[in-house]
């Protein structure tokens, strides 16, 4: 390059900001899924367990076991390290000293979704039959930005969200456990799945849905209504947890990285959304080690560690992170603000963006 085009670039460089931010964010949260799977792919141990497995013992081992760590990680989220850690960016791996944990002292579900929203680890917020959330979440805060206006929306396979994102106050679109999508917003594909989520067993109840509904629904509701700010919440890595069944915890996020990887390419092939938008991918929470893996609380030691991984617009391909550092979930919120090009302020305090995934 020419000496003087290069000075003319670098005065430019000087005077506007290194980016425009103003994009999409799109926040996928995998709930309870833990940093070891994530890290270290299937536990060998667990998988060889009569107590945590029930499936065709050789199948499990063709699908998820292989010697090296690294092999066994991308057999059993193939999407997130073949593109998301290569393209992207990667946080949590303990071996290297880059911690992330959350904030907040309870260590499960809603305090962690508390915190992932409102930047806020609030000591109230301590149960997860708790209301309707009085804390501002960024959703609702970039909702009422002009360019955002009714291009926020939320898909949740749990039913917890209405309360958790304060359904009634927001404003936002929020669509959780057995919600259909209404007329307005609906399609004949949508149709399809407002039924099919009826008619598959509801085998957590009927509080939480199946994985692969939300995030088909909040898919197809991408390609109707182009929000700008979309959050999915899968569930189904911690109610298989939860049962103590390993093979379908390792199936549930495998499922849950096919489900990522149709949302990415959807960011891809859509003009709306390409080179514009930014996936963040994280968890409410982290669970025990060796038996204790199917618990997380306040007394299960090392449920507080976490993880998260982030792709797109002015996210540098710097993959794994190997850096010693600490970084916490009470982050998310001015990060997701910072995306959409605004500063997330509110009546409560709001934890620091996170700037090295910038830099
Ligand atoms: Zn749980």
């Amino acid at each position: 390059m020419e000496k003087k085009l290069l000075l003319l670039l670098f005065s430019f460089a000087c005077v506007f900001p290194s980016f425009s931010q103003q994009g999409n964010v799109i926040l996928i949260t995998m709930d309870g899924m833990r940093w070891q799977e994530i890290f270290t792919g299937a536990d060998t141990s667990l998988l060889n367990s009569k107590k945590f497995t029930s499936q065709d013992s050789l199948t499990l081992v063709k699908k998820y076991a292989q010697p090296d760590a690294n092999d066994r990680r991308k057999m059993l989220m193939p999407f997130l390290w073949n593109t998301i850690a290569k393209d992207g960016q990667i946080y949590g791996n303990r071996k290297y000293n880059n911690f992330v944990n959350v904030k907040n002292r309870y260590w499960f579900s809603y305090p962690g979704y508390n915190e992932i929203f409102t930047g806020y680890p609030d000591t109230l917020v301590n149960s997860n039959k708790f209301p309707a959330n009085y804390n501002e979440n960024i959703l609702e805060f970039i909702n009422k930005q002009p360019a955002y206006k009714n291009k926020v929306a939320s898909f949740g396979s749990w039913d917890a969200f209405r309360r958790i994102l304060n359904k009634e106050r927001s404003g936002i679109y929020i669509n959780d456990g057995f919600d259909d999508v209404p007329a307005d917003k609906s399609s004949p594909a949508m149709d399809v799945l407002n039924k099919a989520q009826h008619l598959l067993p509801a085998i957590y109840g009927s509080e939480e849905r199946l994985d692969a509904m939300t995030g088909l629904m909040a898919l197809e509701y991408m390609k109707l209504k182009h929000p700008k700010v979309l959050h999915i919440s899968l569930g189904e890595t911690d109610e298989f947890a939860h049962e103590g069944k390993y093979d379908y915890y390792l199936e549930a996020a495998q499922h849950n990285d096919a489900i990522i990887r149709l949302i990415w390419e959807q960011v891809q092939s859509d003009p709306f959304y390409k080179n514009n938008t930014t996936l963040l991918l994280t968890t409410d929470h982290g669970r025990g080690l060796n038996d204790l893996w199917t618990s997380h609380w306040s007394d299960v030691p090392n449920s507080n560690e976490i993880w998260f991984a982030v792709i797109g617009k002015n996210i540098a391909a710097k993959g794994e992170m190997k850096n010693e550092g600490q970084l916490y979930q009470q982050q998310f919120a001015q990060t997701i603000a910072y995306l959409t090009g605004i500063e997330f302020k509110t009546n409560h305090p709001v934890g620091e963006k996170i700037s090295i995934l910038f830099k």
